[in-house]
């Protein structure tokens, strides 16, 4: 391939950063304005035209399936297989130094990842054998504490919790955390990333012979790094690697795990004569969504401020739409998406994003009724579910007997008569001995301690451990893990459940068979045993490699899972006040201009179709909100905006156009018929007493209102009957 094809598709700025003397550099520059081609193609240049060897590459993306992307792009580009190129997420590589300098990393060769649900069982443990009350000492609390230090470097010792008594706490139980975690073999997100920046800094020959190898290190979506990612990338570029950063100040996302803005600047000083290339045309969205996003954007303090333009034409407006609540919403983005799918789109064209996870549920069921397929990355991940984590957790004791989480989550999984007290004895034996839970039991069962019955139950699951332990031994990955789902009772114990939840969970685990059979062993960990590298597979990819990856599906995502992503036509849902943003942005101040950069995120993945959708009663979290509109839509300017049904004739003089719910309303726009009873107003019934009338369809006989009582909650009441009293 020759220079120019290289350069082929590419304009004036991105070329200069393209064909750029080998030097530090950022790119910085606004969402869809080809940073991560930049990113490619540079890859490309490197070897092509520097004749650089793809040895000497390192690159870092946000996902692995980001990284997969990346990998198949160079290769169209180059022509050649790029498996000795290291690309992927800081995680993904990190892991991958950590299972070859196992020792180097102070670790067993068995080690294992804990996500964020062990690793809080983990943590409730401890508290617990500390006799701290949950109440004083949220377990969510103390693994934040834990997670922030990890993510700043920080180990107990570097810590001087001064006179403060809750801050000496957490530091204990973070102590007391490590320590189980070290004797378990179990390494957590944050400890990953920790223990690969420790190995540069203790192990001076492998840093040396890594900083001679990689010689350019390429960076995507630079602004979310954290203070451990940045250290690690500094110390390993040395003096001597050539490293290009691509960013973007508006599209921090991360800040509450601990990601830097400062970052980028601090590039620019830290790193050898770095210089900064701006973008500035988007290729990506309809001028009509370029515009309305950087409206938005503009809202936000302290940007580094980019202007982006686009020669696209104006396109279709943004289209708000004003639901009833939930249900209406996933109705409503159902039915546009079947339009377009009758109009020829495919469903893989059109992605809804929403703020939290617990929005998918209605969705999901809006399309199985609609007989749509749908596709959810994140989230309810395949290796996250409760089925395949148990499976798995037998799994992962068969691989290491001292996996103490794993432990914790399948000794009486299905039921098996160990019961609560045992498990006491079992972790404060543990505990007081500095044992592993399993170590623990052996003890336990040898000096005889247990009684009886307790002492069968511990023995019984020990000897099938064991037996399934050494059955296993020479078995194909995929028949292991479809024995261990018989023996273990898992199997039996959800067909027992019944019902489609348990249907459902029975497929998964089959499906887990089906991706024990299809797993193939990455090159790279060919030393570290199939089982083993299965699990951490597991832990890592969560959820990225659904099985349906390949059928024609919608995408259903977070706003923050969307990142780096485009799609010809998005949904926004839930796009209201306390949700987006959400409450906990709006309580604390300094945390809703990340919100407002998360919409930037969202909305800048739609290339020529946005829809953006609120509720005026939403369900969710198990109890029923209100809401108003986003601030967010406000700050759209209205040239750019169609609104699709508003249910209130909103008076001109309210400066917003989105305005909370409206104070009465009469009629829906919709031929609802009004019940005699306003959205609003208060009144009362015989049995449920006070209430306020929120909601109301139908007209005549058939009319219904629904209630707030303030005693019984909300309820659907039919006019005819209900008999109740304005007041
Ligand atoms: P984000 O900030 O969302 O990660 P980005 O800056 O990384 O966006 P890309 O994803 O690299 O942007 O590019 C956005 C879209 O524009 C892609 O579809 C890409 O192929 C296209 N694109 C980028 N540069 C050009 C160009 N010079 N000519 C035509 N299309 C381009
Ligand atoms: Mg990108």
């Amino acid at each position: 391939m020759d220079v120019s094809s290289l350069l082929d598709g590419l304009n004036d700025k991105q070329r200069e950063a393209v064909g750029a003397p080998l030097s530090n550099m950022l790119v910085l520059a606004g969402a869809g304005s080809g940073k991560t081609r930049v990113l490619t193609h540079r890859i490309a240049w490197l070897m092509q035209v520097e004749q650089q060897s793809p040895y000497s590459i390192l690159a870092v993306t946000f996902t692995n399936k980001a990284a997969a992307e990346m990998r198949e792009r160079v290769e169209k580009v180059v022509g050649t297989n790029m498996g000795r190129m290291w690309i992927g997420t800081f995680h993904g590589l990190a892991h991958r130094l950590l299972r070859t300098h196992y020792q180097d990393a102070n670790l067993p060769q068995s080690f294992q990842i804990i996500d964020s649900d062990d690793q809080l069982r983990l943590l409730k443990r401890i508290l617990k054998s500390l006799n701290l009350d949950e109440k004083q000492y949220p377990p969510r609390q103390a693994q934040g504490y834990i997670n922030g230090k990890k993510d700043q470097g920080l180990r107990p010792k570097h810590i001087d919790a001064g006179g403060f008594p809750i801050e000496q706490n957490l530091l204990n139980i973070y102590k007391i955390y490590q320590e189980s975690c070290d004797r378990a073999g179990l390494v957590d997100f944050a400890e990953i990333l920790l223990r690969a920046h420790e190995l540069w800094l203790n192990k001076p020959h492998l840093l040396a012979h890594y900083q001679e190898r990689f010689r350019h290190i390429l960076v995507d979506e630079f602004q979310d790094t954290n203070a451990i990612q940045y250290a690690w990338i500094r110390v390993l570029a040395g003096k001597t690697a050539n490293v290009m950063i691509v960013g973007d100040d508006d599209q921090s996302i991360y800040g509450w795990r601990g990601a830097q803005i400062e970052n980028l600047h601090r590039f620019l000083k830290d790193f050898d004569g770095a210089t900064t290339i701006r973008l500035e045309q988007n290729y990506r969205s309809t001028a009509n969504i370029l515009n309305a996003s950087n409206a938005v954007i503009s809202n936000n303090p302290d940007r580094l401020g980019k202007e982006l333009w686009t020669e696209d034409k104006d396109g279709e407006p943004i289209s708000v739409y004003c639901a009833f609540n939930e249900t209406d919403e996933a109705k409503f983005i159902v039915g546009r998406i079947s339009d377009w799918q009758e109009k020829g789109g495919s469903l893989s064209e059109c992605a809804i994003l929403y703020r939290s996870n617990a929005q998918s549920r209605v969705l999901e069921e809006a399309f199985l009724h609609k007989g749509l397929a749908y596709r959810i990355y994140g989230g309810l991940r395949f290796f996250e579910r409760q089925e395949i984590k148990d499976a798995m957790g037998y799994m992962r004791l068969i691989n290491n007997k001292d996996d103490d989480a794993a432990f914790e989550r399948v000794v009486n999984t299905p039921a098996r008569g160990i019961g609560d007290r045992t498990l006491d004895i079992v972790r404060s034996t543990a505990r007081q001995q500095q044992l592993t839970l399993w170590q623990a039991c052996v003890h336990l069962v040898e000096e005889k301690v247990l009684a009886g019955r307790a002492a069968n139950a511990i023995n019984g699951f020990m000897e099938l451990i064991i037996s399934m332990r050494t059955d296993t031994a020479d078995m194909l990955l995929y028949r292991m893990a479809d024995d261990v789902i018989d023996r273990s009772g898992l199997r039996t114990m959800y067909e027992a459940e019944k019902g489609e939840k348990a249907q459902a969970r029975i497929e998964n685990l089959n499906e887990l068979v089906t991706a024990a059979r299809s797993f193939e062993m990455p090159e790279e960990l060919e030393d570290m045993g199939e089982l083993n590298a299965f699990l951490s597979h597991a832990a890592l990819e969560a959820g990225e490699g659904q099985a349906d990856a390949f059928t024609d599906a919608v995408q259903l995502m977070t706003l923050h899972s969307a990142k780096g992503l485009e799609f010809p036509m998005v949904f926004m849902a839930g796009v209201e006040e306390g949700l987006f943003p959400s409450k906990m942005a709006l309580d604390e101040g300094d945390r809703l201009d990340e919100e407002r950069r998360l919409c930037y995120v969202g909305m800048t993945r739609a290339m020529q179709k946005l829809y953006i959708s609120y509720a005026e009663s939403r369900r969710i979290y198990g109890r029923e909100d209100y809401a108003s509109p986003s601030r967010f839509i406000n700050e759209i300017p209205e040239k750019f905006v169609e609104q699709i049904r508003i249910r209130a004739q909103v008076k001109p003089s309210i400066s917003k156009r989105f305005a909370a719910r409206p104070a009465t309303v009469t009629t829906k726009p919709n031929g609802f018929n009004d019940t005699g009873y306003r959205v609003g107003s208060k009144v009362k019934h015989f049995k449920f007493g006070e209430g306020k009338v929120i909601n109301f369809e139908g007209s005549g006989e058939k009319g219904r209102v629904q209630v707030d009582f303030v005693d019984f909650g909300c309820k659907w009441l039919l006019v005819s009957l209900a008999k109740l009293e304005h007041c």
